[in-house]
Parts: structure tokens; sequence; C-alpha cells
């Protein structure tokens, strides 16, 4: 065995292998997701109490929590009449300068007195209370016969589950870091660590558990000591990695370079009712330049509600036919693939081009049609949803594919896609801002090209948290609103996961809504339970004005593209994140009338629900809003606990440490990038990289 392979399989042994600890044990430990060596030396301190300082008895304040040494007097199970607790077990504890009482509810009596005989030293901790003249500790840390060198110090307290005591779990720490800790590999190169100050992996997992008493303990406390930071480092550097060492791979494939001869772009521009905005043409040159380069294009294109990604996307497609290339373009659902595809087949035929949807609900035999125009490249483009990626979907030649929505689809989606062409250009693009420390974690292979304006003449879109108070009034705007031609939408969260509840919120509010409006306003309904036939019929008549309001669940989240529509209203908006809401609100303010967006909570909305609304009335950009969202409800939340695909660090929070995000990924890059460490340095990492990080990354993919 090679040291590196010992090592491994040693870190990765069954915490049985540590003395005293048998399956029971085992099975605790399981619940804190603690199953190896390896796991135990990463499940770090909650938190640090300073025990540097050794009080006496006779200082313990009332109020107060200090470390304190003394010698147990008595110690009896006191049975207790009237209410409360029918026994309480004491003991009384002193040194020379006087005597304090410990007391516990809780607690097993014959173990109670085995280990609280009279005469035994005891390192005591918790909270002081004064009961009459007399002070008392209830349920107090204890240590029993502390040696001399666990007097003063800084005292990691450890994450804990039932049946494990603070003093139990800190000992099998402590044991697993004597014996282990010195397996950890630290393959880091020395230089990288000396550019940031930081220790070796080994020496860090012993000062996280045994800090040294010279170190500052508020650095422990909020994890900015230097052992933290090493191993915040280390959980990023290898990510990082990974993923510059996926961006590297996919340089170096060969891709097509295609060239740009303006035979389709050119007229599409010349007959668009605008102007690109200075940011979108910027993003069509970031895309172009990718393309006609050799190696195959990875680039997420974000760019705020609005802001007009969908005919930059056009206008790549269009570079891609003209050098004889097919297009495959991927929505996450039918309502959005349908958009795609009528915005596309706006402009394609006028130009001689083939254009398609595919989608679940496309017929047999249609679809089989499709599939041979398809394979003999007779489409040029194609719209679809998952649908597309079925292995019977073959190209003729896929230059470009497009992925909408990326944070509905993941890595996997995006491969299958890529294998229906030989490394054909990908182009993935969202209208969910993504905070920087996100997007560098999820999509961190990916060139980013952000779209940070939107078009001229846009009216901010005035947004309201309303009372129910208000409702009536809103109906009447609604009403005024529908009598000057313009449209309204009412959205309502799914309530349950249940499909037949939430048919039914979406029909009462539908029947409700016609009670209310319907003398002024043709109402429509379209929920997520209808066949796609029905909810196309729908959609059509609100784009076409046959409908003035549509009461809809959360299906027309994204992307669609209603220019008249001039009033939101979502109800019980605080089960919303706020990206979303603000995905929502970007349905409107898309013509040229003035816009409103109003949000009613729920009577139960609590007031912190309440201030997360009127985030909504303060920005209007949605990056600010998805910082703001992300800062509220940390990462997992904010992208939606399913699909998220969030990395799961050790230590590292993306939040708290952004910073070492930053220099961690680029350092990772600049190994990678620049050959600039020797092969012989540079495996070790990779290894350490493969085993944390390969499956999640599904490098074998990229080969
Ligand atoms: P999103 O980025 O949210 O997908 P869309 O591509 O749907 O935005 O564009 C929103 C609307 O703005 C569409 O009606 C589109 O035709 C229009 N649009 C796009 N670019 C411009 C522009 N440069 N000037 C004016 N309108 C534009
Ligand atoms: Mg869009």
């Amino acid at each position: 065995m090679t040291r590196s392979n010992y090592a491994e399989s040693e870190l990765l042994s069954p915490l049985t292998k540590l003395k005293g600890v048998g399956d029971r044990l085992r099975e605790k430990l399981a619940r804190l997701n603690l199953h190896t060596i390896e796991d135990l030396l990463y499940h770090l301190p909650a938190r640090y109490e300073d025990r540097r300082h050794l009080t006496t008895v006779s200082n313990l304040g009332a109020g107060q929590s200090a470390p304190f040494r003394a010698r147990v007097i008595s110690a009896a199970e006191i049975k207790r009449g009237g209410r409360g607790p029918k026994a309480v077990f004491e003991a009384l504890v002193g040194d020379e300068t006087g005597t304090i009482a410990l007391k516990w509810f809780h607690y097993q009596r014959n173990w109670m007195e085995r280990s609280y005989r009279p005469g035994r030293e005891i390192l005591g901790f918790g909270e002081v209370r004064t009961f009459g003249p007399n002070r008392e500790i209830l349920h107090p840390e204890v240590e029993f016969d502390p040696d001399a060198q666990l007097d003063a110090r800084i005292l990691p307290i450890y994450p804990l589950t039932e049946g494990i005591s603070q003093q139990r779990m800190r000992s099998l720490v402590h044991a697993a870091v004597a014996t282990y800790a010195g397996l950890l590999r630290s393959e880091i190169p020395k230089y990288l660590r000396t550019r940031h100050s930081l220790l070796d992996l080994n020496e860090a997992i012993y000062q996280v558990h045994n800090p040294d008493n010279n170190v500052a303990i508020e650095k422990l406390q909020d994890r900015t000591s230097m052992a933290h930071r090493s191993l915040i480092y280390a959980d990023f550097f290898y990510l990082q990695l990974g993923l510059a060492l996926r961006q590297d791979r996919q340089n170096k494939q060969s891709g097509r370079a295609f060239a740009v001869s303006h035979r389709y772009t050119r007229p599409l521009l010349e007959q668009l009712p605008f102007q690109l905005t200075p940011a979108q043409k910027r993003v069509l040159s970031e895309i172009k330049h990718d393309m006609m380069a050799p190696a195959p294009m990875h680039r997420l294109l974000q760019g705020d509600v609005g802001s007009g990604k969908t005919i930059v996307a056009l206008l790549s497609a269009l570079i891609a036919v003209e050098n004889g290339a097919q297009v495959g373009i991927i929505a996450p659902t039918e309502i959005l693939a349908e958009q795609h595809y009528r915005f596309f087949a706006t402009w394609l035929p006028n130009l001689q081009l083939n254009i398609a949807l595919l989608t679940g609900s496309t017929p047999g035999r249609r679809r089989k049609e499709l599939l041979h125009q398809l394979a003999t490249g007779e489409l040029h483009t194609i719209v679809g949803t998952h649908a597309l990626l079925q292995d019977d979907v073959r190209f003729n030649d896929l230059g470009l594919g497009i992925i909408d929505e990326q944070h509905r689809f993941g890595v996997k989606q995006r491969n299958s896609l890529r294998k229906k062409g030989s490394n054909p250009d990908i182009l993935v693009m969202t209208a969910t801002p993504i905070p920087r420390t996100l997007s560098m974690t999820l999509y961190g292979e990916l060139r980013i090209s952000i779209i940070d304006q939107l078009p001229q003449g846009r009216i901010p879109v005035v947004t309201r948290v309303l009372s129910e108070a208000k409702r009536a009034g809103l109906y009447n705007f609604i009403k005024e609103q529908t009598q000057a031609g313009f449209q309204s939408y009412f959205i309502y969260p799914l309530v349950e996961e249940s499909e037949t509840l939430e048919l039914k919120a979406a029909q009462d509010a539908f029947i409700q809504l016609n009670d209310d409006l319907g003398d002024v306003c043709r109402v429509g309904l379209l929920h997520g339970r209808m066949r796609s036939a029905d909810k196309d019929a729908v959609m059509t008549s609100f784009k076409q004005g046959e409908l003035d309001v549509l009461v809809a669940t959360t299906v027309i989240e994204v992307g669609i593209d209603v220019p008249n529509a001039s009033v939101m209203v979502i109800e019980h908006a605080e089960r919303f994140g706020l990206a979303q809401l603000h995905q929502l609100r970007g349905r409107v303010g898309r013509g040229a009338q003035k816009s409103y967006c109003f949000l009613f909570h729920s009577h139960n909305c609590s007031a912190q629900g309440r201030e997360r609304l009127h985030i909504m009335e303060r920005y209007r950009d949605g990056f600010n809003i998805a910082e703001a969202d992300l800062q509220l409800r940390g990462p997992g939340e904010f992208l939606g606990t399913q699909q998220s695909g969030l990395p799961e660090f050790r230590v590292a929070d993306l939040l708290a440490d952004r910073e070492i995000l930053e220099y961690a990924r680029a350092d990772a890059f600049e190994c990678i990038a620049a050959d600039a460490l020797q092969r012989a340095e540079l495996a070790p990492m990779l290894e350490t990289m493969e085993r944390r990080w390969g499956e999640k990354l599904e490098l074998a993919d990229v080969g």
C-alpha cells in the first residue's frame, strides 16, 4: 500500500475503529452524519468557551458563567413535594473560598451517586443563579478529576445529539485528532499557503480542536482564526480545482470555429423594431468571440427579467445556422418552450429557415416526422422541453445548444444536450440573477456574461405590499386598468404539494375573482394540472387580449412575455422567495405603460416575512434582490432545496466566507491554467479533488 492509500483507508475507516466506540455509539454518531474517522476530524466545535481564567467559588457572580475548580462536599437526591419535579439531585461543592449548589432535575440517580463522591475534584461551568441567599447552578457542565493541563484553556463546545455528552464527544474527537490528524494530507502547495498565511491541514485540524491559549477567542468564535481559514480555504480550493480542471479540459477540446458571415444576423437586425442595448451588444460579442474560437463555448448568460436575453439567443443561433449547423434550445416548461418557439418562429421563416417545437405532448406521428427532419438537417432549429434530450432525438449536426433557465436543469442535462453533437457550443441562460458567490460554485467552469441594463424606456414597476383592507380598492383599480385596455395577473402559490389542493385553490380563486371582477373583466384560469393543450389555449387568448385577467399558479413564473399586462397581483406573497417575486413582477412593465405589482400576505405572516416583502418595494434590480434574498434565507433555500445542486462543504460557508472563496478560486485556476505546477505536485491534489468532488462534478463525463 502506498502511503497515500494507507492514509486514505485509515481516514475513511468506520468510527468503531476508535477505542470505546461500539455499535450503539456508532448509531448515535451517525445521526450527526459522522461515519468515518475523517468525519469526526471535521466535526468542528460550534463555539468555544473561554476557560482560561478560573474563578474562585466565592467569585461566581449571579448571571455569569465562569469555570471553577471545586471539590464535592456532599451529594444526594432530595424528594420534593408540591408542584414541579418530584425530585432533584443536589451536590454541594466548594473550595477554600466558599460553596455553591449544583442541581439537576433530569439525571440517573445511580450514576450521579457514584460520580459525586465527597472529596472528588471537579471542573464546573454554568450560569449562576441566586436562590434566596444561596447561589446555585442548574444542570452545570462538569468534568471530573480534571488534570492540571485542563485547567485553563479555551474549551471547544461541540454539536451533540441525544445520548452523547459534551465530555464524551470532546474526548472522542480528541482521540481521533491525536491518532489520525497527522494522516490528513495537505497537497496545497506551500507557496499558496504562505501567500494567505494558512496552515497545513493537519495542523489546522489540530488547532480548531485544541486552540492555543494565545489565540483571540473572537476569531475562533467567528471562524476567522488561522486554523479555520485554512480549513475553509481547502474546502473551496478543491472544488475550484475541479471546476478549473473542467474548464481547462473544455478549452482543450476541439470544437468548431464558426465564421460570422452576417448572412442571417444582418437582415434580422434590420427588421427588428428596436436597437440592441449596449449591454446586449457587449454580451453578443462575448458569445461571438467564443463561437469563433476553436474550443467549444460554455457560457452562462445572466440577465435580469426583461433585459432581452431571447434576442441574444436568437442572434447566436443564427451564427450557428450561418455555418450550416443546427441549433437545439431547451426550456424547463412547455409554456416557455412554446414561447421561445413562437419568438423564433416570428423571425426564422422570413429568413427561409425551418424551426419546430418538440415537447412531451407532441403527437407521435408529428414527433416521428420532426425527428426525421432533424436527422436529415432539414430543420435548422428546434425548441423543446426535456423531450429534446431523449435518446432517439438525433441531430444531423448540432452546432449550438441553448439551455434556458439553467437552474432548472442539472449538469447531466447540459451534458446530454452536448452529446447530441460533437462538442457543440453551449449557451445557458438564466433570468434568476445569481449572486457571484453562488455562480462561482454552481457554474464555476462556465464563463459568465451579464446583461446588466434594461432596454430604454422601461418604467419601473410600482410595487406595494398591501393589507386586506385595500383589496376592494385594488379591484376597482384593476377594472380601470382593464377599461384602459391593459391586462392583469393574479398569482397563487402552490398551497400544498397535493395536486388536488392546488387545483382547488386555483379554482376557488378563479370563481371568487369572477364574482368580484366579472362585470368588467374577462377572467381566465391557468394552472399546472391542466392538459397542455388547454394551457396553450388560455395562454394564447391572454396573449391575444381575449382575456383581461389571468388567474394562475406559478406556472407562469418564468419568461412569459405579454407586454400589454400592467398589473401583477401576488397572493400569499410571503410564500415565495424574493427572486421568484422579482421574476413574477418582471411579467409586467414590459410595455410602455406604467405597471404595478401588488403583494398580499397571509394573515399569519410573520413580521419578518412582511419585512422581506418590503425589500421588493425598495429594489428593482434583480441582483440587489437576489443578494438580499440570499442573505435572508441562505443558499439552500435561495436556490430551492430540491434542485439546488449546491456542493456540501465541510467547513466553508458560501455567505460568510466569500472572500476566501475568491482567492481560493483564483489560486485553483492559476494552478491549472499556467501549468504552473509540475505534474508530480498536481497529481496528489487532483487525487484528493477527485475523491472529494469527482462524483458531483462528473469529471469522467467531461473527458
Ligand atoms: P428576458 O431577458 O426576460 O428573457 P426577453 O428576451 O423576453 O427578456 O425580452 C423582453 C422584452 O423586451 C421582449 O418583448 C423583447 O422583444 C424586448 N426587447 C429585447 N431587447 C430589446 C431592446 N434592445 N429594446 C427594446 N426592447 C427589447
Ligand atoms: Mg426569457
